[in-house]
């Protein structure tokens, strides 16, 4: 964690400096509010999931000695890939789940509820889904004893796709078009990020592209430009207070 922090903040300086010199959409951006709302509630989230897991691994997750199913399969090289895309797909199930049950969209809705969209969005979520969201794959790295250094590389891809995909930079319409192909873009995650239902329900990866592909779920607008963001019936501008209990 702590040796990722330099490349988090470096994706977070980067990409701030691209969105506000290249803007997508232009509109005023308060950094006394909303920005720092969501920069809050990011700061709270990784500091309840550090506090959760760190006491589980002390006090309650039992002392159970397996190797993973990876153990003695070779060539590394292969199964760190493998682990990778097994690392994103959860993500990519995850991120159905949150949407198609009702329970799962009491909580994931904050995250839609975000009016705009820019580098500090990648931090708007709420605390009990990003709890939640870390027990299965806790126990999928366990299952296949995937290797901490596979899920270092996949966390550090994650977090500085997380900030791209999030960010408001006018990536050229080709280029964007392009990186699609491979990973989760601007433009890509906009469309999910749509107030129009059957655009939300869609484009849900979160680092590569494939699965939405596979899955027939991608979409992709000829003009980006007229997306309108947010959630029609959460027109206000929710404090941290509104975020935690908009669940409930
Ligand atoms: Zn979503």
């Amino acid at each position: 964690m702590n040796s990722a922090f330099p490349t988090i903040l470096g994706c977070l300086v980067l990409f701030s400096v691209l969105e506000n010199l290249f803007p997508f959409f232009t509109f005023k951006q308060s950094w006394t509010s909303r920005i720092s709302t969501n920069f809050a509630i990011g700061l709270l989230n990784a500091a309840i999931t550090y506090l959760v897991f760190a006491a589980l691994s002390k006090w309650v997750f039992p002392p159970i000695h397996w190797s993973g199913l990876f153990h003695g399969i070779q060539p590394h090289w292969l199964v760190g890939i493998i682990s990778f895309l097994l690392l994103d797909i959860y993500r990519y199930g995850w991120h159905v789940l949150m949407h198609m049950s009702s329970l799962g969209w009491r909580f994931h809705r904050v995250h839609h509820t975000e009016r705009t969209m820019n580098i500090s969005t990648a931090y708007r979520f709420h605390f009990l889904e990003v709890i939640c969201s870390n027990f299965p794959r806790v126990f999928l790295i366990w299952l296949f004893g995937i290797n901490p250094v596979c899920v270092f590389i996949y966390d550090v891809a994650f977090a500085a796709i997380q900030v791209f995909q999030h960010s408001n930079w006018a990536v050229p319409l080709n280029v964007d078009k392009v990186l699609t192909y491979f990973i989760i873009t601007p433009n890509f995650h906009r469309v999910h990020h749509s107030q129009i239902v059957k655009e939300t329900n869609s484009n849900y990866g979160s680092v590569l592209s494939v699965w939405d592909r596979l899955f027939g779920t991608f979409r992709y607008i000829r003009h980006p430009q007229t997306i309108k963001i947010g959630l029609s019936e959460e027109p206000r501008q929710l404090n941290l207070l509104d975020l935690l209990t908009l669940p409930f």
